[in-house]
């Protein structure tokens, strides 16, 4: 089903460039890159940056779960900025297990900053292609609080709160969050409805973890990690007014993990911030700005959906068809993601049955019968690959 999807994306891409040219709607476009490699049809660049807002906000994606050897991942910190760089994230987190060090022997990490201080350093020396990074740490305990990644930590040492896993207990994993709420860290449950939490798949909430979210001392959550969605996640997100995450989890290689080539991405997270700084991503955060990039899909809640779509997608007319008042116009996609619309207008497409993709970094000519003044034309279509609710899809007027 997917390389279908891909290849229709494809095709359409083809036409878009053997068609009559989008003009004057070229500003972000990426052709550079599109023969680069055989396959590179499918997206234009490996990129998933985002275009800014004209009131000079910020549409920022990064990826706060991340693991290197400096915990149970199998690379170096250095290897994790290479590749947000290469996926052009504006910042990612460094996010070892703080009680769950497997690698000790190898690696004895008596300080727990190390491996945020070397991805920041090899950030330094990566100059500006280089993501932001984000010190934090993956509390990881029995449910509850189960694992919680505490982000924008100020010394992920006092936050290790027992010296054995054997002592993990509520007690003393609530000094760790509250240990990180004191340092002015984001927190968030991660991998909700993970195997060993939720065997049958669906997340469960205990009396203890409901009141750690209602404390404020859970302020998100991963409603996707890696290749896993919970739609459970999404609701009780939505229920306790926490901020909505994707997360890639990388513990291998991102291009092991996902298929680049093939128009893929690793699972990730935008976040709309007053400015492009560490600060504005920490009060993006906080202010629950934020939507989940997973697998080709969008997730967030319905108003700061509306604001990403608003950003990324525009209408320009074009023009009339001969003879006709069948009116040509050109959406265009200025994100690093394809966007599927199903049209709810009153009006339906000539060149197109209900359901069009706007590919990646480019544009779709659409036909819309019966407008004789272009200047009302406007399409009302459901994002089919936008989630607002579990298996909810928001609907997006596009104006010139
Ligand atoms: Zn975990
Ligand atoms: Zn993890």
């Amino acid at each position: 089903m997917l390389s279908y999807l891909y290849r229709v994306c494809a095709l359409i891409i083809l036409f878009g460039l053997a068609g009559p040219s989008a003009s004057g709607q070229q500003a972000t476009s990426q052709p550079a890159h599109a023969h680069d490699h055989p396959h590179a049809e499918v997206r234009p660049s490996r990129s998933l940056q985002f275009p800014d807002f004209p009131d000079g906000r910020a549409l920022l994606v990064v990826d706060l779960h991340t693991h290197s050897v400096f915990s149970d991942g199998h690379v170096w910190p250095t290897v994790r900025v290479w590749e947000s760089s290469r996926d052009q994230l504006d910042a990612m987190a460094v996010t070892e297990h703080l009680e769950y060090q497997p690698h000790r022997d190898d690696i004895p990490h008596p300080d727990r900053n190390r491996s945020f201080e070397l991805a920041e350093l090899a950030a330094a020396n990566a100059g500006e292609s280089a993501p932001l990074v984000i010190p934090g740490v993956e509390i990881t305990r029995q449910l509850p609080p189960g694992h919680v990644n505490a982000v924008f930590v100020q010394d992920a040492n006092p936050i290790l709160t027992i010296e054995r896993r054997a002592d993990d207990n509520l007690a003393n994993a609530r000094l760790a969050l509250e240990e990180a709420q004191r340092q002015g860290a984001f927190t968030f449950w991660n991998h909700p409805a993970w195997g060993h939490d939720a065997p049958a798949g669906i997340m469960q909430v205990p009396a203890e973890q409901q009141a750690l979210v209602s404390e404020g001392l859970i302020q998100g959550i991963e409603v996707a990690n890696g290749g896993e969605f919970s739609e459970e996640a999404l609701q009780f997100a939505l229920d306790n007014d926490l901020a909505i995450l994707g997360t890639s989890d990388i513990h291998g290689l991102i291009d092991y993990d996902y298929d680049i080539i093939a128009g893929e991405h690793r699972t990730a997270s935008l976040v709309i911030a007053s400015e492009r700084s560490l600060q504005g991503i920490r009060d993006g955060l906080e202010a629950r700005q934020t939507v989940a990039l997973f697998k080709n899909q969008f997730i967030g809640r319905e108003d700061v959906m509306q604001t990403v779509l608003g950003a990324v997608l525009s209408l320009e007319v074009a023009d009339y068809q001969r003879n006709s008042t069948v009116l040509r116009v050109n959406v265009r996609n200025d994100g690093p993601l394809p966007v599927v619309l199903q049209n709810v207008g009153p009006r339906n497409f000539a060149n197109a049955a209900s359901v069009v993709t706007i590919p990646a970094h480019g544009s779709l000519r659409i036909s819309i019968t019966d407008t004789p003044d272009p200047a009302a034309v406007y399409i009302q279509a459901r994002v089919l690959n936008a989630y607002t609710a579990p298996r909810e899809n928001p609907v997006i007027v596009l104006r010139p």
